[in-house]
């Protein structure tokens, strides 16, 4: 059996056909720039955010730069966020001059450990970056109460975990900003790269209309340096068709999640532990191995396909090597980045394919001992 870690064409041949006369329609309508669809899109993915606001834009890096934006970082300012994270996270910061300030993540979910914010606030720092890793969400009250006692914005990388709730509130509208990606492997995802910013706050939707638009409200009224960064009305339209089928891929990745759990039970390999508080939406099914090169060799002659999510810290990549921090400044990312595999995971897969993988793992255990 061949096993891919993610599957992107079974899904599009299956609503291709729901998709191919709404891209016709953008194209005989040609408004192929903020369109009738962008502006029916932001309503519904805001409105399944949670948020009385939505602003579609390029993609994720740019969703987070300009949200970091609309709330006032600048050149010099400090925020801070987790290590444990995609390099995207950091780049936004960095992109506006600002500095990414790391916390270690908490060592059951994965994510900026709350208790270990407060000692990395300076009089620099203007907001809280917070990343909902692999669409688990983070610890929110406690930094939102750290935030309103420091004065401190919050914006949400949300960008794996459209769905995804704490508390029963969805994940996008926990902070002051959030921000989602629409990358093709993303939980939803265009054919290309998209993405968006959502809030509950007016002003700051509007500041990031202009920021993605030239800078302009009025045509040709630059009123602040602007991008171009706007979501295509071709994705916009996509997405629409794809979004009402989110929470049934979501549902369907929770119970591929929850059979890896029945299966690997008991065995060597550390599985999501899933918090009280959360629905995690399983963006991606990550386990702890100690033998992971070894593990991931004996898949891979099995026809399974895994990844490492993320092979080299954020801190000990080249690119942020300037930030200054040393090896074992943040243990429990460090450690994990040596440990994690991610198992096959998307809505398509199926029962027999989640009983091969664990089956493989099994075996690669029994034959070890
Ligand atoms: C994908 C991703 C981003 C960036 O999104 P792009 O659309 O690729 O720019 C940012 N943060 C996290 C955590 C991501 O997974």
């Amino acid at each position: 059996m061949q096993i891919p870690f993610v599957d992107l064409v079974s899904q599009t041949q299956e609503i291709g056909p729901l998709i191919e006369p709404k891209i016709k329609a953008v194209l005989t309508k040609g408004d192929f720039i903020l369109g009738n669809d962008v502006a029916e899109f932001e309503k519904e993915f805001s409105k399944f955010c949670g948020t009385s606001q939505g602003v579609g834009v390029a993609s994720g890096l740019d969703a987070l730069e300009m949200a970091l934006r609309a709330v006032g970082v600048q050149a010099g300012d400090e925020v801070i966020t987790a290590a444990n994270t995609f390099i995207a996270t950091l780049l936004a910061v960095a992109r506006i001059g600002a500095k990414p300030v790391l916390v270690d993540c908490d060592p059951e979910n994965y994510n900026i450990d709350p208790k270990l914010i407060e000692k990395a606030i300076t009089p620099k720092t203007k907001a809280i970056l917070p990343v909902h890793l692999y669409g688990q969400p983070a610890d929110m009250d406690p930094i939102m109460e750290i935030a309103k006692r420091k004065n401190l914005f919050v914006i949400e990388d949300a960008c794996q975990a459209h769905g995804s709730t704490y508390k029963g509130r969805p994940c996008g509208s926990l902070g002051h900003m959030s921000a989602f990606s629409f990358y093709p492997g993303k939980n939803l995802g265009a054919f290309g790269d998209g993405g968006f910013v959502a809030t509950n706050d007016a002003a700051l939707a509007e500041k990031v209309r202009m920021l993605r638009n030239y800078g302009q409200r009025v045509k040709y009224h630059h009123d602040v340096l602007g991008f171009n960064s706007r979501l295509d009305t071709i994705q916009a339209a996509i997405l629409r068709v794809k979004l009402q089928r989110l929470a049934g891929w979501n549902e369907k990745r929770r119970a591929n999640a929850a059979l890896y759990g029945k299966l690997l039970a008991g065995s060597s390999f550390v599985l999501p532990k899933v918090m009280p508080y959360s629905t995690h939406i399983y963006h991606l099914f990550v386990v702890r191995a100690q033998a992971r090169e070894a593990v991931q060799q004996f898949l891979t002659g099995k026809g399974i396909s895994t990844g490492i999510h993320y092979p080299i810290p954020t801190h000990q990549t080249k690119a942020f090597a300037s930030l200054g921090y040393q090896d074992g400044d943040f243990p429990v990312t460090e450690r994990y980045a040596k440990e994690i595999l991610s198992l096959p995971m998307f809505p398509e897969l199926s029962e027999a394919q989640v009983t091969y993988v664990a089956e493989a793992m099994r075996e690669f255990e029994s034959v070890r001992v």
